[in-house]
């Protein structure tokens, strides 16, 4: 996972105070810190930090993480005795079918490990996940609820799940590529085919996703990942904790506050209810990174942070783009990437009636538009 990034997950637990967690207030407006009652920093870093690409730097890779593939802890004890740590966490139910290999990636609640079926040799990835307090459970009932009901190319498959008391273990097929994180921080910067060709099959995953009720919540470079370790590898979405699945006659809006405060959506910063469309929002500051290497929307402050996103304030540093980035536009109609490309904006046309490209700054409200048009 890259350097990590802290989620803001829905709540705080009831019973203890996890310093993982964090709260998001709603934008009052006021200019005293509103975000205070964020309960602690996480141990990690959001994207780019250390970095500041803010500042037209091309980014360079997070220290101890590596420029392509999985990210292996940096610090002691020595690989075999990590790997004798995280296999001693394993139910024997599942040691027995799968041999634990090496820890590929961590978050709040989670580690991911890679493994190998022994019967069949075969590579999986197992994420598991601590459920003992109710974001863990919350989270991975989540990443359940979604993963049980999806089969699509471009989304992480579930092949299996053991449950214990206390933890879930799912076995998952494995991305050996790394995360698109990972390439951004090497790359610097992608070409706009290279971008478009990204961008594209995030894209058929999730207007997948949408078309079932779908909604991530939590888009964004170390979420996905690449197949295999080559140029041509697909991308595959992945973390489904902080995903919300509609179930049958709910109406489209959700209301939980949450996601990564770099990548969210005005309108769940205000705490109205909003749609899927707070996906395309991700994927247009997704755009914009690959396009600049560098974040539209980044300070270390939280309120200052949230008040850029608020005002829709950033600027486009990179190359200057062609026109061929028309076809990008048509395809993420969601403010930041309107406007990385060239200040304008396209309206699909869901609340006018009259969908079509609108040069000049994005409308003051703007479209809220999505795949399925939810
Ligand atoms: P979290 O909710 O803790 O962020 P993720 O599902 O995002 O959990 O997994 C953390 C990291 O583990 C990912 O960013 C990725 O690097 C790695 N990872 C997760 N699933 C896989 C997989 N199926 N194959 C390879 N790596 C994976
Ligand atoms: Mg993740």
């Amino acid at each position: 996972m890259g350097c990590g990034t802290s989620k803001v997950l829905p709540e705080p637990p009831k019973d203890v105070q996890l310093d993982l967690v964090k709260k998001v207030e709603p934008f009052s407006g006021i200019t005293s810190d509103v975000y205070k009652h964020f309960i602690t920093e996480m141990g990690s870093v959001g994207p780019f930090k250390g970095s500041s690409p803010a500042s037209g730097q091309h980014a360079q890779p997070c220290p101890g993480a590596p420029p392509t593939g999985h990210t292996e802890p940096t610090a002691e004890p020595p690989r075999k005795g990590r790997v004798a740590k995280y296999r001693a966490k394993f139910d024997p139910r599942v040691t027995a079918k799968y041999d634990i290999k090496a820890l590929i990636g961590r978050g709040s609640f989670s580690r991911v490990v890679r493994v190998e079926h022994r019967a069949t040799r075969q590579p999986y990835a197992i994420k598991m996940i601590e459920t003992k307090y109710r974001e863990g459970r919350e989270v991975c009932e989540s990443e359940l609820r979604v993963l049980r009901r999806v089969r699509h190319a471009n989304i992480i498959q579930l092949v299996e799940v053991f449950e214990t008391q206390e933890r879930v273990y799912m076995v998952m097929e494995l991305a050996t590529g790394g995360e698109l994180f990972d390439r951004i921080i090497a790359k610097g910067s992608f070409t706009e085919r290279d971008a478009t060709r990204v961008l594209q099959m995030v894209l058929d995953g999730v207007r997948y996703l949408h078309a079932l009720g779908i909604t991530h919540r939590d888009l964004k470079p170390e979420n996905l990942l690449y197949y295999h370790p080559g140029t041509d590898s697909k991308i595959i979405i992945t973390d489904f904790g902080l995903a919300s699945a509609r179930k049958k006659g709910d109406d489209c809006l959700m209301k939980t506050t949450c996601g990564t405060p770099e990548y969210i959506a005005p309108e769940v910063l205000v705490r109205k209810p909003y749609t899927n469309s707070v996906d395309m929002w991700a994927l247009g500051v997704i755009a914009y990174i690959l396009l600049s290497g560098t974040m539209p929307f980044e300070d270390d402050n939280r309120t200052r942070l949230y008040r850029q996103i608020l005002r829709g304030k950033y600027s486009y540093s990179g190359e200057a783009l062609y026109p061929s980035s028309f076809f990008l536009l048509l395809l993420v109609p969601h403010p930041p990437l309107c406007q990385v490309l060239g200040g304008g904006f396209y309206d699909t046309g869901l609340e006018t009636g009259t969908p079509g490209w609108c040069p000049g700054p994005a409308c003051p409200t703007w479209p809220k538009t999505s795949l399925t048009g939810c």
